[in-house]
């Protein structure tokens, strides 16, 4: 059975460049696009990033109960849409990337879900990735630093936190991740404790 691996971290972590990579260095894993209400940041592409939506249909797609999940992330609405599972090859595995409330809603709907925190070596670091990669506005980066500063204690609810201190460390103790899971039946670690 396919098996569903739910990341999260707070923005600037690096997320995106680490899970495109680890789509493309592990066959059978299938990136699910979420939905959001959030403008198109240049350089993304529609459908492969995320489904951009109006709040009208982002509206209509909740009383139509299409999501398995959704929440209100800086601001905006950011939900993992039920037809998005469907993504990648019959017995694909899954990866979906949410904020900590879609990590909750997910791991009670699917309990055998891995979850995976990535976490900035420290705060600093995390300020100096935002603030450096200049994309979002001053008032924009004092919000996602506040959101951070709620997230990162929630770490400990997850099956494992991975620590990013270089993309391509970071990269193999994803994969390795993956393959380990892989290798064990139905989320049951080799001690016979659940994660
Ligand atoms: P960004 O706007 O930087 O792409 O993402 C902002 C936040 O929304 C990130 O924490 C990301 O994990 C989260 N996010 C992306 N897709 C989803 C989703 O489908 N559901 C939830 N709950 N959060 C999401």
């Amino acid at each position: 059975m396919a098996r569903l691996f739910v990341v999260s971290g707070p923005s600037g972590v690096g997320k995106s460049t680490l899970l495109r990579r680890l789509v493309v260095e592990v066959p059978g894993l299938a990136f699910v696009v979420s939905h959001t209400t959030r403008p198109k940041r240049a350089g993304e592409v529609a459908g492969r990033d995320y489904h951009f939506v109006s709040d009208a249909e982002f509206d209509a797609l909740v009383a139509e109960d299409a999501f398995v999940e959704w929440a209100f992330v800086h601001g905006n609405r950011y939900g993992t849409a039920r037809s998005a599972l469907a993504a990648g090859g019959p017995g694909d595995d899954l990866l979906i990337e949410v904020d900590v409330q879609g990590a909750e809603a997910l791991r009670r709907k699917v309990p055998e879900a891995v979850s995976i925190f990535i976490a900035p070596p420290d705060f600093a670091d995390l300020e100096e990735r935002l603030v450096g990669r200049g994309r979002e506005s001053v008032e924009e980066v004092r919000r996602r630093l506040a959101t951070a500063r709620r997230e990162l204690p929630r770490a400990g609810a997850y099956d494992h936190e991975v620590v990013n201190r270089t993309v391509g460390e970071t990269v193999g103790r994803l994969k390795a991740l993956v393959l380990t899971a892989r290798a064990e039946p139905s989320g049951i670690c080799p001690s016979g404790t659940r994660r």
